[in-house]
């Protein structure tokens, strides 16, 4: 079927409405000078002898674009404008599972001893954020004092996960060693 492209001039949308060959059909405009290129629309032939179309045509709302060469790089426009945003709501889409996912890398403190009495020694550890209570915290000059320390529950929630967030605690030298015979009474 033979095309023309019609350019819209007004400010907002148009739609126009007529009967073709195969009935009733809508075509719609986007403002002059839309950012997505969707003022030209490409329109069958028949629609040019529509007397509704045409007085819009006569009245200036519509004008038919002759420049066979701008009219091709507006449609080239239209369909690089159109893969573009599909591009950027693709991104989006994998930006949010990133996030869902919680594949991002945290840095956490060791919590080994420091130089001095009561500071933790901070050494940062790179860990899968998902993967941070799995392990304690311990950097490779404390890892020894892996067999020390229990998680235990802060009774704090995580805003974001909604986990109770837990903490290492030191199993302290007095609880194991004061009442050595509670031990073994109890075993
Ligand atoms: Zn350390």
């Amino acid at each position: 079927m033979p095309m023309k492209l019609i350019r819209h001039r007004g400010n907002n949308h148009a739609t126009h409405t007529a009967i073709g060959p195969f009935g009733r059909q809508e075509f719609i405009w986007g403002p002059f000078n839309d950012p997505a290129g969707n003022d030209l629309v490409e329109v069958p032939d028949w629609l040019l002898e529509n007397g509704k179309f045409r007085e819009a045509l006569r009245k200036g709302v519509y004008s038919i674009e002759v420049d066979s060469s701008v009219a091709a790089e507006q449609l080239q426009f239209q369909s690089d404008f159109h893969q573009k945003r599909q591009a950027a709501a693709d991104a989006a889409v994998i930006s949010t599972i990133d996030t869902s996912t919680n594949r991002d890398m945290i840095a956490i403190p060791c919590i080994g001893p420091g130089a001095r009495a009561g500071v933790a020694c901070g050494i940062n550890l790179i860990v899968a954020a998902k993967a941070k209570d799995d392990t304690v915290p311990l950097c490779d000059t404390h890892a020894h004092l892996r067999n020390h320390l229990v998680q235990v529950p802060t009774e704090r929630n995580d805003p974001i996960t909604g986990k109770e967030i837990m903490t290492w605690r030191k199993v302290t030298v007095a609880q194991a060693t004061s009442n050595p015979d509670d031990i073994h009474q109890s075993s």
